[in-house]
């Protein structure tokens, strides 16, 4: 055997103080895992294995952290598994110190310039859209119909538009308009009439009897940006109407060229689903990497879903640059503590059987992987979810964790692409932003080498390190939002449904 071809390791544990590793393949029972360390039952890809034996109530550390307390006496080898551990309680965001963790080496980007859409303020675009916003979900079969036959007859004519964008969603009628958290999803869909890769060319399509009118999300109410379907006679009339104005938008959109732009005219987010134990080592290290480079050269980064961060949220705390930020990342996870428990639920609904079967046992231990992506650098402002940034840098948009909600929840705040992390596997997508994926492992790379952008798991194998797949994910950002490459979910269309977060009720 060549001496180049590197020993595959067989567990990893990454802090001195753990007292678990986790299984880089699957261990059988009776294999030796370390020296004196034998597994004791067959142990799955990616679980824990007890590195001394802990008693019943001994914390089980992982990431350095206290993942939750073993429920029975657990053997030094033995496999732990979700069911053996008890959750501990989450940390206070009362008092959270801020500003003693700000990080001021971060790595030096190769790359300062991409190629963007110049706008007229804000950030640039990845994509020249044209973006069809509605105000109410029924207005969406017209729209959708129209939408196929300006893909189909008019969009061929003009080469430098990318596509057609119709928001749809559920929200907009049937609604609580006045209460006090409707103000989320109306600013969610009032946020995406401003998306940079739409170039301000924006189209609201309305039914005309909604509560969710024009006026709520935009100012723009001419006839050259709204159209009423109730104002035309029959379906007919409706689709042409919808095309004439498209082709109006068309025509403008298509004079817009790429720029040489730099990095501060970006904002990616990233954001992570179907995670494993893997995750927080690879996919999310990797990712965090990028970013740092991604900021430290000027770039906008978000990163977000709350549950994910609810158990390490003083570590971001730490990172925040001022009191007024860190107070408002405390506001946030109290407004969503609240909001679980008037469901009856807390964040141990978060981790699915998927998470569990990837060898992830709790919430404590998938925030800890979750937050890598965030990488180092300082977290200079602190959005409620879909609003829009005031700021440039890293910052924290708090969103629900689910990732068809974080998507949009992200869009609306203006993101122009997103990195997805994932160690089980999905196909998701957006249609406004293209979206990269990275895997935890190499099997899921292999397993979907048509779904998957890049291979972090090379960091578990030892064949690559986190700084080297992390400055491959940042120039792969960076030719996609260039127009230089796609992604395969833009390659293949695989574009979810706008899900905006609605925790306001329906009537
Ligand atoms: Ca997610």
């Amino acid at each position: 055997m060549s001496e180049n071809i590197k020993k595959r390791p067989i567990y990893i544990k990454i802090k001195d103080e753990d007292n678990v590793a986790i299984t880089v393949d699957k261990v059988l029972e009776g294999s030796q895992v370390m020296e004196g360390i034998t597994a004791k039952q067959d142990i799955p890809q990616g679980h824990k294995i007890a590195l001394c034996d802990i008693p019943a109530g001994g914390n089980i550390i992982r990431y350095g952290v206290t993942l939750g307390y073993a429920i029975n006496d657990i053997r030094q080898g033995d496999w732990i598994n979700e069911d053996m551990l008890s959750l501990p309680t989450p940390p206070s965001v009362d008092n959270m110190k801020w500003g003693v963790d700000i990080r001021t080496d971060l790595p030096k980007p190769e790359r300062t310039t991409w190629e963007g859409y110049r706008n007229a303020d804000g950030f640039a675009g990845t994509r020249n859209l044209l973006g069809i916003v509605t105000t109410v979900q029924c207005v969406a079969g017209v729209l959708n119909a129209a939408v196929k036959r300006i893909k189909d007859e008019l969009l061929p004519q003009y080469p430098n538009v990318d596509g057609v964008v119709s928001v749809t969603h559920a929200y907009g009628c049937g609604v609580a308009i006045n209460a006090p958290e409707a103000k989320v999803p109306i600013r969610q869909i009032a946020n995406m009439c401003k998306h940079p890769n739409f170039g301000g060319e924006l189209m609201v399509v309305g039914l005309g009897c909604e509560k969710l009118t024009p006026d709520r999300i935009t100012d723009r109410l001419g006839s050259d940006t709204v159209l009423i379907l109730q104002d035309y006679k029959g379906f007919g009339a409706q689709v042409e109407a919808i095309m004439a104005l498209a082709e109006t938008k068309l025509k403008r959109l298509n004079q817009r060229k790429r720029e040489t732009l730099p990095l501060s005219d970006l904002m990616i987010g990233m954001q992570c689903g179907g995670s494993d134990a893997f995750s927080g080592i690879t996919a999310n290290s990797a990712a965090g990497y990028a970013s740092d480079l991604l900021v430290s050269g000027g770039a906008t980064v978000l990163f977000s879903e709350v549950t994910e961060v609810r158990d390490g949220v003083y570590l971001l705390g730490e990172r925040t640059v001022d009191e007024p930020t860190c107070r408002k990342l405390a506001e946030e996870m109290k407004w969503y503590d609240n909001y679980l428990e008037l469901g009856g639920a807390d964040r141990s609904a978060n981790p699915t059987p998927g998470n569990k079967k990837g060898g992830l046992s709790n919430i404590v231990e998938k925030a800890m992987g979750s937050i890598a992506k965030s990488g180092t650098s300082p977290i200079v402002e602190v959005l409620s979810p879909g609003e829009r940034p005031s700021k440039k840098g890293l910052i924290y948009a708090a969103t629900p964790a689910s990732d068809i909600v974080c998507g949009p929840c992200q869009l609306a705040s203006g993101i122009t692409l997103q990195v997805f992390m994932t160690g089980r596997g999905t196909p998701y997508g957006l249609e406004a932003a293209p979206v990269v994926k990275v895997s935890s492992r190499t099997d899921l790379k292999e397993m979907w080498p048509d779904l998957i952008d890049i291979d972090a798991g090379t960091i578990a194998t030892g064949n690559a390190t986190i700084p080297e797949v992390g400055t491959q994910l940042f120039h792969f950002i960076l030719d996609v939002a260039s127009g230089k490459k796609e992604s395969w979910a833009e390659h293949w269309k695989l574009y979810n449904d706008m899900c905006f977060f609605n925790p306001a009720p329906i009537t």
